[in-house]
């Protein structure tokens, strides 16, 4: 039997995104499956010596992979991860809040996936200048792109034994736009009657979230509010250091790390790199490595429990020691 090779690209980018990304690459070559991991460029120092915040050569390399690894970009950000997700048509944005042991935090009771709308909503980039003193943004909201995400929560919640979905809107003012995202979350949530639905307003979420956030599990929302509310999650569980995401489409995967470039630390050894340790357990469950999956979060787990961490979370590693820490509980 052949073995299943997984292909897969690599894009450090800037500041601390390549250093966290060479930890993330360590413990998923400590599992021992078969990788195939191709480096490209891109971001701010590849703007600099190549003209180009992201080639055609990294465009390709990601269209052709089984999933991308992404580390950050600096102010090319914009130019490189919103395009590199519109190409790779990811639809989805994943994001686990999950307060890990040991770790500082407002709220050691959270738990909760976000799953946000990546395509339209106010983020479709319609934007006009009606007169001098006026100017305006088109919502887009489509049955196609709602129904999508709703769908993928809804069955996200199923495979994780039957956990709550919140759809969280705001329909009460936004009749047409939420009215119509709400109407396709019902019409979805009749197809898995066998998971928990409800449906919250989002300002009423943003203060049970600070106040009581062990009241949801999974939030499906719109591409704004889910921008918003998945900060204001990572801020519950103690801020960027823990926090992974997953874009996800059709055909194609991309891995970041919440947080940026870092530019105060980088270079210095300094970076936690369970963020993207994590998205890399993220992407093992992707490719159908469950077990794997399990695995690298729970070693991540024990590690931030026993103090072996950076110092971000009052440790005393550095990045690589910190990732050589958890390929040793693998
Ligand atoms: P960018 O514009 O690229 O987002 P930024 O200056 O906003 O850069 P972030 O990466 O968003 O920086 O980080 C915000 C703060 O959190 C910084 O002080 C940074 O040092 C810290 N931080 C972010 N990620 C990590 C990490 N993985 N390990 C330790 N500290 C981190
Ligand atoms: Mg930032």
């Amino acid at each position: 039997m052949t073995e299943n090779i997984y292909d897969i690209a690599v894009i450090g980018g800037d500041g601390i995104g390549p250093e966290v990304v060479e930890a993330e690459i360590a413990v998923l070559e400590a599992t021992g499956l078969a990788w195939n991991f191709s480096s490209y460029e891109a971001g701010d120092d590849c703007l600099a010596s190549r003209g180009q915040a992201l080639p055609q050569a990294t465009l390709d390399g990601a269209l052709a992979a089984q999933a991308v690894i992404f580390g950050a970009a600096g102010v090319s950000a914009a130019d490189v991860i919103l395009r590199l997700r519109a190409e790779l048509g990811t639809f989805v944005n994943l994001r686990p809040s999950v307060a890990y042991k040991g770790v500082n935090c407002l709220h050691p009771q959270t738990d909760m996936m976000i799953v946000r709308e990546n395509t339209e909503c106010l983020y479709a980039g319609i934007e006009a200048q009606l007169t001098p003193e006026v100017v305006t943004a088109t919502r887009v909201i489509t049955s196609q792109a709602s129904t999508r995400i709703v769908n993928y929560a809804l069955e996200w919640a199923r495979q994780a034994g039957g956990k709550k979905v919140t759809a969280v809107h705001k329909a009460n003012v936004l009749r047409k736009t939420d009215g119509h995202f709400l109407q396709c979350c019902r019409a979805a949530a009749r197809q898995f009657p066998d998971v928990p639905y409800e449906e919250a307003l989002v300002d009423s979420v943003a203060m049970r979230m600070a106040m009581r956030p062990e009241e949801f599990q999974v939030i499906v929302t719109t591409n704004l509010f889910g921008d918003i509310l998945s900060d204001l999650a990572a801020g519950l569980i103690g801020g960027l250091g823990m926090c992974p995401s997953a874009n996800l489409g059709q055909a194609h995967a991309l891995f970041e790390p919440v947080h940026g470039t870092a530019p105060d630390i980088a270079g210095q050894g300094k970076a936690n790199p369970s963020a993207a340790i994590l998205c890399g357990a993220m992407l093992l469950r992707h490719l159908g490595q469950e077990q794997w999956a399990a695995r690298v979060e729970k070693a991540v787990a024990d590690c931030v429990a026993d103090g072996q961490a950076t110092s971000d979370l009052g440790g005393k590693l550095r990045t690589m020691e910190m990732a050589r820490a958890v390929i040793d509980r693998l």
